[in-house]
């Protein structure tokens, strides 16, 4: 068995100043304390083992290792998880392509002469693929110049007394394990759906190896939004298919209703109140049966060449056997921890979508962060602060949003210490173009003082620009704060500051 045997000097320093507990820790596995990692039976031994180098674990890895913690990483398929392999980077790529493929609509307003402009989804998907090669190798690199072991195969938790785990026959054990095995798209079984396997996930769509000419896209949320505007809007004929009667329910009425209709205008066949009964699949494609809330008769899409499911994301614990640690885990399998990321088991912690919380990168990152932090730096009150999390849908044009809708403000804080300013107007880059998107603005204030706890916006630029409001509102800006900063002209975030 490989003995992992790694000591820092600043490791040495941290052991100089966490050395009594440390001591008395590993005393009771009879691990010396310049050999943290000796091996002691069967078992080898960290400071700090995390389960998923996807975006909470990488980061809390690293924080630890920089803060003198003789840490492991285990991952199963590639570093950089969910992020840097099937979501938000891929997706951001196909999404650039995207708004390429919008821009060419207008380059013709603009005095351009672009004919004979062809897409090539083969060469893009191949620069895409590099890019990632690329980006698990830097991950792996980063780990290894940071001192962090990596442990290549799928962690299972043992029955031993002290948490243990096993990967490819061999146990590691640590004081402090951190779950931070993300999660995984929801998919229908085909008792549930007939044919429901015939279609693929957010995962499928990035194994594409050409743009569907024709494409289904089941659900209505994050994902649902930006893939079907991605497929529309690169040329797929594209359905997108909704149980109720907007997209993104839970996020302002203002932002929905609007999101609904900008799907629309930029070339989805939106099938609202519906819901798909049966694929099937036949010489041409597969066919799709769909009920419509409403309609007698279910009516059918043939010839589809890629039905895309998404339809929610479910946490990585099969196989993981958190049952028998106790750990307490709610009734979807999401690890229930405290505002800390404790687990209810002593020593084991859980970052990022595992948990079921603002399934977001940066979110799973900080508070990995934080746990690194509170753990071997001595900062007890180190803990991620979950409010006012910005974020931003990539839909065409996209969405940015934070803080409360005025539904929740109205809800929390009665309807007349709400008031609500927005704006909805065509950007200037529209000012000459055939095509045309909206842009949307609304500042959600609450009380005399009219602190802004929401922000929620659709259009060009909306995306960029939320990140910096964001400080703002985190830092607790009213309106008049908003009142008081010079726009920015000619820009469609002026209007953020001169709404009235
Ligand atoms: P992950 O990044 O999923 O990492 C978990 C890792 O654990 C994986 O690598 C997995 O292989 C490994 N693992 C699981 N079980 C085991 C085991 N037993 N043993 C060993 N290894 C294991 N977020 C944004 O902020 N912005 C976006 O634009 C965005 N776009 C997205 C687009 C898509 C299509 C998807 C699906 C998600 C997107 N997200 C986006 C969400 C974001 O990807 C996740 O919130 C984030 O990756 C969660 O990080 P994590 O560390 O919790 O898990
Ligand atoms: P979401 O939770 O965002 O949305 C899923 C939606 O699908 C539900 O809200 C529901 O909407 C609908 N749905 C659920 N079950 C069914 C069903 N059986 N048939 C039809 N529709 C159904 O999940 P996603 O998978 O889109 O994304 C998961 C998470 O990943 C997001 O919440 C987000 O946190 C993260 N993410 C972030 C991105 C970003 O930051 N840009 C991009 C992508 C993902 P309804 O009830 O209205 O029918």
């Amino acid at each position: 068995m490989a003995i992992i045997t790694r000591l820092t000097s600043s490791q040495t320093s941290f052991l100089s100043i966490f050395s009594s507990s440390i001591a008395r820790h590993f005393s009771s596995y009879g691990v010396n304390r310049r050999g943290m990692a000796a091996k002691a039976g069967e078992v080898t031994r960290f400071d700090f083992l995390v389960v998923g180098g996807g975006s909470g674990g990488l980061a809390g890895a690293r924080r630890a290792a920089e803060l003198g913690a003789n840490a492991a990483v285990i991952e199963s398929n590639r570093l950089g998880g969910t992020c840097v392999n099937v979501g938000c980077v891929p997706k951001k790529v196909m999404w650039n392509a995207a708004v390429h493929a919008e821009f060419l609509h207008d380059h013709a307003d603009y005095g351009f002469d672009v004919k004979n402009v062809h897409f090539s989804w083969e060469k893009l998907k191949a620069k895409r693929d590099a890019y990632i090669s690329r980006l698990n190798t830097i991950y792996r690199n980063n780990l290894d110049k940071a001192n962090i072991t990596t442990i290549e195969g799928h962690a299972r938790f043992t029955n031993d007394t002290q948490p243990t785990l096993e990967v490819n026959g061999k146990k590691y054990t640590a004081p402090h394990i951190l779950i931070a095995t993300g999660g995984q798209p929801l998919v229908l079984s085909d008792a549930e759906v007939p044919g429901a396997s015939l279609g693929i996930t957010s995962d499928g769509f990035f194994e594409l190896e050409t743009l569907p000419k024709r494409s289904l896209v089941v659900g209505a949320g994050y994902i649902a939004v930006e893939m079907a505007g991605i497929l529309a809007t690169l040329g797929s004929k594209t359905s997108l298919i909704i149980r109720q009667n907007e997209v993104l329910r839970n996020f302002d009425s203002f932002i929905s209703t609007n999101c609904t209709k900008e799907l629309q205008n930029s070339g989805v066949d939106l099938w609202k109140n519906s819901q798909v009964t049966s694929l099937r699949k036949t010489d041409k494609g597969l066919e799709v049966t769909i009920a419509t809330k409403g309609e007698k008769d279910s009516r059918t899409i043939s010839e589809v060449d890629c039905v895309l499911w998404a339809i929610g994301r479910m946490p990585n614990i099969d196989g993981l056997n958190v049952g028998q640690l106790g750990v307490d885990t709610d009734k979807q399998g999401h690890i229930v921890v405290d505002e800390y990321q404790n687990a209810s088991r002593q020593g084991i912690y859980a970052v990022g979508d595992v948990c079921g919380r603002a399934l977001l990168t940066p979110v799973a990152i900080a508070a990995a962060r934080k746990l690194a932090h509170r753990l071997f730096e001595g900062k007890k009150d180190s803990k991620l602060d979950y409010s006012n999390i910005p974020t931003v849908v990539f839909s065409h044009p996209p969405i940015g949003t934070m803080g409360l809708t005025e539904e929740e403000a109205i809800s929390s804080s009665g309807k007349e210490n709400v008031k609500v300013y927005q704006t909805t107007f065509t950007p200037l880059y529209h000012a000459i173009t055939t095509r045309k998107t909206l842009c949307l603005m609304k500042l959600v204030c609450v009380g005399e003082e009219e602190k802004v706890v929401g922000l929620h916006m659709q259009g060009q630029g909306c995306d960029e620009i939320l990140q910096g409001f964001a400080v703002a509102i985190k830092l607790g800006a009213t309106k008049a704060d908003f009142d008081k900063t010079i726009a920015i002209h000619p820009t469609s975030a002026e209007e953020l500051v001169t709404m009235r």
